[in-house]
């Protein structure tokens, strides 16, 4: 089966987007981030593979972020093709406007949760500015185990709530999920996920166990099986750090665990940075390494020997 990837500019702090087509499956997954130059790049791609926007019927986004969606409609339009996406995501593009309006009073719900300055929590909210996208979007909703086109939609929640992969023929597309260059956000990029990191790290398990080729949302295919542990090292190595942090602070928010781990944080990496913290205390909550003793702001403290170290990753 043939894979033809294609970059797609964003603009975005996660550099370069990448486009996939299957030609044989009339299939595209994550056209990319929305906006003139974005589309001029991807036909231009999708022409030069020999492909007509026209012969897409399936667009499949691996996730909600703009920078993924950003294009469905334009090329669900042109092609007359069906928009996929797991049933969780879908909402937030199939009715962006409402749904945006909702991420913005939950984001700020929750970064008082987690103790991020009042004045840091609005700069985020009053930041954010609306993409390019239709209020409302036809979207096929799918659950893990369907199939589209002859490829198989698994259910890979961590980034974000209803991150999907696609896998079909010893290919697999996993938005990101698993990227080359860095780890992706978990915790932040995302507000409505519980256990966003013991989500994660159950998704890399679901994909390492499925193999195949990787197919990134951004940069270029993987064909070494050990960036799984790599990425699973850098959460292990950070979840030993935030334990030492509620072990030497006194009954730390997750706030005042992310400076200690990123310093001073502005605009929307104070709350990529707070949600980082909080998916690991939640992680180390889960393993019974640190309990809840706060709610609004959330507060923590240690419930193993500070020597000792946590279980979570044993
Ligand atoms: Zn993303
Ligand atoms: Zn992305």
């Amino acid at each position: 089966m043939t894979v033809e990837r294609i970059p797609v500019s964003s603009g975005g702090p996660e550099g370069t987007n990448s486009a996939y087509v299957l030609p044989e499956r009339g299939v595209l997954v994550d056209p990319g981030p929305p906006g003139e130059e974005a589309w001029a790049e991807l036909r231009d791609g999708m022409r030069e593979a020999g492909v007509a926007v026209a012969d897409v019927d399936h667009v499949i986004a691996t996730h909600w972020h703009a920078d993924h969606v950003g294009l469905t409609a334009r090329v669900a339009a042109a092609a007359d093709a069906t928009i996929h996406m797991h049933e969780r995501d879908a909402p937030l593009l199939a009715d962006y406007a409402a749904e945006r309006e909702r991420r913005l009073r939950r984001d700020r719900r929750t970064m008082r949760s987690w103790g991020v300055p009042p004045a840091l929590a609005t700069a985020v909210v009053d930041g954010d500015r609306p993409s390019p996208l239709p209020d409302e979007t036809p979207v096929e909703a799918h659950a893990a185990g369907d199939a589209v086109a002859g490829a198989t939609i698994l259910h890979t929640p961590g980034h974000t709530e209803g991150h999907l992969a696609v896998s079909i023929d010893g290919h697999l597309f996993v938005g990101d999920t698993l990227l080359p260059m860095y780890t992706p956000n978990v915790g932040g990029s995302d507000t409505r996920t519980r256990n966003p990191l013991s989500a994660f790290l159950e998704s890399l398990d679901r994909l390492e166990r499925r193999g195949g080729t990787i197919h990134p949302g951004h940069g270029t295919s993987i064909e070494t099986p050990e960036r799984f542990d790599a990425i699973r090292e850098h959460h292990r190595t950070r979840s030993r750090r935030v334990f030492d942090c509620v072990t030497t602070l006194d009954r730390p928010t997750p706030w005042a665990i992310a400076e200690e781990l990123f310093g001073e944080m502005q605009g929307v990496h104070a709350k990529f940075g707070a949600g980082e913290a909080a998916a690991h205390l939640s992680h180390l909550t889960t393993h019974g390494d640190v309990a809840r003793v706060g709610d609004e702001p959330l507060r923590f403290e240690a419930r193993r020997d500070p020597n000792a170290g946590p279980t979570a990753f044993e």
